[in-house]
This record gives structure tokens, C-alpha cells and sequence, in this order.
């Protein structure tokens, strides 16, 4: 019933090939001419000839390698359509980072859907995820599995909040993920109406800066580096989760340790980084989400691949779809 799968597009040694069109899709090593998706650092490495990609992308990749704008570099509006060899190529919004793209790929009557990573859910910080029609699919499963519902954000938030009234002495130190979960939650924190100035490690403001120049207002923020300890008692503190077990947050009054993070929802996973306030916050589609967009979608085929891909083939499977793992290497989960 489904037909056979578009065959122009496939899965090689460092990422999806598209043939017609001679470029692959958010290659995992350098290559000469690539498709992004969005900027986080597995699916936007360095070193390609060409690169088609939205400009945040392409702000957020030439701000991460240090690299000058090159003329092999080619911004893409969402919607703007491009041709590639025998393809014709057209970002649409995901709704995952600044700039996040799914990538619409059309050749000889069919289109195919390369969603990159991507979520349902409002976020302040980027365009909304777009539902197209397609032939073939491919999603993520980062949080392939039912025990991953995330909760709503703003109740998320609401616990950061509660605990920072608890302890008017201690500062909160949010451990966030540079691209994307940091900025979404200094965002979401002001729509809460929270508008204190909010303390950042250092490594936040290359990718602020490129989100304040896209139009998203952070607020007023300040370096912790330049702040004294005192000053930070009963404040928000915003930096990489690496920093939670580091030395680096001894600069800072007592602080409760936080997660945002998608992961944060197993319970052994906060134990281990010794997390005192897991905050369930993920820029991925959780398990309703991802199932929600296979039927919004209505693609017939539907590959699958990082995170927990079994489990997801087998709903689509039960469902009607033609789906199918994509055992793709070299894509980290835990960016997020
Ligand atoms: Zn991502
Ligand atoms: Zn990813």
C-alpha cells in the first residue's frame, strides 16, 4: 500500500547521500558539498566545501569554527527554494534551535523530509516546526521510548523559581546547554515575567550574541565573571552543565544545582551529576510528540534514526507506516 521508498536518498558512511543532487544531509565528517539542518556540533561539522543552510546556521557554525564567511557558503530562507543538481531543496522551520531546519528534498515528483532534530512545543527562541507532506521521513528518537513525556516548561520553571524564593542565600546554577536550551530558558523565564538580571558563564555569549542579532531579547544578562560572589545570593545563574561538578562553581554563594534536560526524567541520570533540581526541559520531541508528527506528517515512509529507534519503528510499524532504523553513527543524544 505504501509503495516503494524513494530510493535517491540513502544512508552511507558519514551520513545521507543524496545522489541527484550530489550532497549530503548534516554529514558527519567534511565533505564537499552539505545540507545543515541546524547548528548543534553533530550536525554541523567543520570543514565543508559548499553548505546550504538557514543564516542562523550559518552564523552559529562561522561563530563556532572562527571560520570567515566563505562564498561556499549559501543562506536559505524557510520557504525560499534552491535548486542542487537534480533537486530541488527548501528549508522549513523545526522548531529545535535558532534557525533549526527540516530539510525538503524534491526530485522527480517526490519529496523527502530530513527533520533534523525537532520539537512540537512553544519556544520564544526559533520559528515554529512546520508539517509537510512527504513521501519519505526521517525523524530523530532522541526520547524514542513512552516513559519520556515531557512536561509542560513553564511548570519546570515554576520549580526554579519556588526553590530560588526557598533560599533567598544560595544562588541557582542552571546547567543548560549552550545552543539553544540556555537561550530558551532565559527567554521563557522573562515571559514568566521574571526580569532580574540573569548571570551567564562566559562561554554562553558567542551564541547569545548571534540570537540577540536574530531577534531574540535575553534581557539583561551579566557575567559571572565579572560579578562579585556576594552578589549572586538567591540569583539565576545560566551555564554549560559541565560546569555543575567543576571547580568554576565555587565562584558562586552555595549554589542548588539544576539540569534542564530532557534526560532529566531518569531519575539515575540526575543522581549521577549529583543534580540537587533536575528540571524536565528538552529541545526534542518527546515520545507523544514524535509518534503526533509520524501521523501529522502521514509520510507512508518513515525512517528512524538517532536515539531509541527500535521502539519507535514498531509503533509506526503497528500503525500502518513502512518504517524502518537507520543505524546512522557519529550523532551524539546528549547534546540536549
Ligand atoms: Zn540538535
Ligand atoms: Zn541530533
Amino acid at each position: 500500500m505504501a509503495g516503494t521508498a524513494p530510493t535517491w536518498l540513502r544512508p552511507v558512511p558519514g551520513g545521507l547521500y543524496c545522489a541527484p543532487g550530489d550532497f549530503y544531509v548534516d554529514p558527519t565528517r567534511a565533505v564537499e558539498r552539505a545540507v545543515i539542518t541546524h547548528g548543534h556540533a553533530d550536525h554541523a561539522r567543520a570543514g565543508h566545501g559548499k553548505v546550504l543552510a538557514t543564516a542562523e546556521t550559518l552564523a552559529i557554525m562561522a561563530a563556532r569554527y572562527e571560520e570567515e564567511d566563505t562564498p561556499g557558503r549559501q543562506a536559505l530562507a524557510y520557504g525560499d527554494a534552491v535548486t542542487v543538481g537534480d533537486v530541488t531543496v527548501r528549508l522549513i522551520p523545526a522548531g529545535h534551535v535558532l534557525g533549526s531546519a527540516q530539510a525538503v528534498l524534491e526530485h522527480n515528483g517526490e519529496r523527502i523530509i530530513v527533520s533534523g532534530d525537532y520539537k512540537r512545543r512553544h519556544d520564544p527562541t526559533c520559528a515554529r516546526f512546520e508539517v509537510e507532506p512527504c513521501d519519505l521521513f526521517i525523524t530523530e528518537a532522541t526520547f524514542g521510548l513512552p516513559v519520556f513525556k515531557h512536561p509542560d516548561d513553564g511548570e519546570e520553571l515554576g520549580k526554579l523559581l519556588a526553590s530560588q524564593a526557598t533560599f533567598p542565600e544560595r544562588a541557582h546554577l542552571v546547567g543548560a546547554y549552550t545552543l539553544g536550551k540556555a537561550q530558551r530558558i532565559i527567554v521563557r523565564l522573562r515571559e514568566l515575567g521574571y526580569d532580574r538580571p540573569i548571570y551567564i558563564h562566559g562561554v554562553l555569549e558567542g551564541i547569545n550574541r548571534i540570537y540577540t542579532r536574530f531577534g531574540v531579547d535575553l534581557g539583561e544578562l551579566r557575567l559571572v565573571m565579572e560579578t562579585e560572589k556576594k552578589e549572586m545570593a538567591g540569583e539565576i545563574v545560566v551555564a554549560p552543565p559541565s560546569t555543575l561538578n567543576e571547580r568554576w562553581s565555587r565562584r558562586l554563594p552555595d549554589p542548588v544545582t539544576v539540569f534542564a534536560s530532557g534526560w532529566m526524567r531518569v531519575r539515575a541520570r540526575a543522581r549521577q551529576r549529583a543534580v540537587e533540581l533536575p528540571l524536565v526541559i528538552s529541545d526534542h520531541a518527546d515520545w507523544d510528540e514524535l509518534n503526533t508528527t509520524l501521523d501529522d506528517v502521514g509520510a507512508p515512509h518513515v525512517w528512524v534514526t538517532h536515539g531509541a529507534e527500535e521502539a519507535l519503528v514498531h509503533a509506526a510499524t503497528e500503525r500502518g507506516f513502512e518504517a524502518k532504523a537507520l543505524a546512522l553513527v557519529g550523532y551524539e543524544d546528549d547534546a540536549e
